[in-house]
């Protein structure tokens, strides 16, 4: 008998407060060892970052026991964004669900432990998550790779468990959802990241630039980075799929304590301490021994807020 089906997963999902659940077989998945394949043949130097990636496009042998994937959408567009860090703090960064104090940190554990009550063994994430969500039928993938759920828009995180039963897969209605003749993400991208429709490059993405490189910056990328302190909404707020699809009414007091700190004033001056016990525990990719990120990125901002 089944443990678990395609029915009561979703309904679980749902009570607990994902928007969307879906289900797709574990399989290989060569068109995303082909997509990493052409970047680095396109732009080599790219290859230090994508290579890390390649693993999750062979589920079936890194995982045999796995037999589903179940594919979740979490939306945080309900929350309210404190207007201090607006614009210098992208908003997937700022109600990120892998932080305990974020209370959708509990749909994510929550949604596990019942796997498990179940008997199920379950795995989170080691997927390609914006291409299960597509096959699942969950999202569909705009010319700025990210990926859309209907009347959420972008502002959606996927969450993957892989599960060790056979559950009865969704079948996806797949279709493009960017206008044919739009292209205002690639041309308002500040660094030229979206190089051609569906292929941002990693390396130009404000995302990665404000907290993953290890080598200084050349200065020609980062005089064009704007005033972004730790990741970069451009391409998904001038998109029109997006429009009204941020609700922004629930407070997250967690964030709006601390908010005065994460303005480019605050940030630019913060001693390691305070960054350490305040700071870190809601932004975790950036260490404290590379606080002269925060400062470095912070302090760029404030150039640009200079009258
Ligand atoms: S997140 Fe910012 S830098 Fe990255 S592709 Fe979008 S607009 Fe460009
Ligand atoms: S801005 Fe236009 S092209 Fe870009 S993702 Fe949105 S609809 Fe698609």
């Amino acid at each position: 008998m089944r443990r678990i089906n395609n029915i009561s997963i979703k309904e679980f999902a749902r009570e607990i407060g994902f928007v969307g659940c879906g289900i797709v077989r574990t399989e290989d998945f060569p068109e995303y060892k082909e997509a990493l394949d052409n970047l680095i043949k396109e732009f080599p130097e790219t290859e230090p970052l994508y290579s890390p990636m390649y693993n999750r496009a062979f589920i079936k042998s890194r995982f045999p026991w796995a037999k589903s994937v179940i594919v979740c959408i979490r939306y945080y567009g309900r929350y309210r964004i404190p207007k201090q860090v607006k614009g210098y703090i992208a908003r997937n960064y700022l109600f990120d669900s892998r932080v305990p104090s974020n209370p959708d940190y509990l749909i994510v554990k929550k949604f596990t432990e019942w796997l498990r009550s179940k008997g199920v063994k379950v795995r989170k994430g080691g997927v390609p998550d914006r291409l299960v969500a597509y096959k699942a039928g969950l999202v569909t993938i705009g010319k700025n790779s990210f990926a859309y759920a209907g009347r959420y828009g972008s502002w959606i995180n996927i969450v993957t468990y892989l599960v060790d039963e056979e559950i009865e897969p969704d079948i996806p209605i797949v279709r493009d959802i960017c206008p044919t003749e739009c292209r205002k993400c690639i041309d308002a991208c500040p660094t030229g990241a979206i190089v051609k429709p569906y292929t941002v490059r990693m390396d130009r993405c404000i995302s990665y630039l404000t907290y993953g490189p290890t080598i200084p910056l050349k200065k020609e990328l980062e005089d064009r980075m704007g005033r972004w302190i730790y990741g970069c909404d451009v391409c998904q707020e001038v998109c029109p799929l997006n429009k009204e699809t941020w609700e922004g009414k629930e407070r997250l007091t967690h964030l709006e304590n601390i908010s005065d700190l994460l303005t480019p004033q605050a940030i630019v001056h913060m001693d390691v301490e305070t960054y350490k016990d305040i700071v870190y525990p809601l932004f975790p990719y950036i260490p404290p021994d590379n606080i002269w990120r925060w400062h470095r990125n912070a302090e760029r901002a404030l150039k640009l807020c200079s009258p």
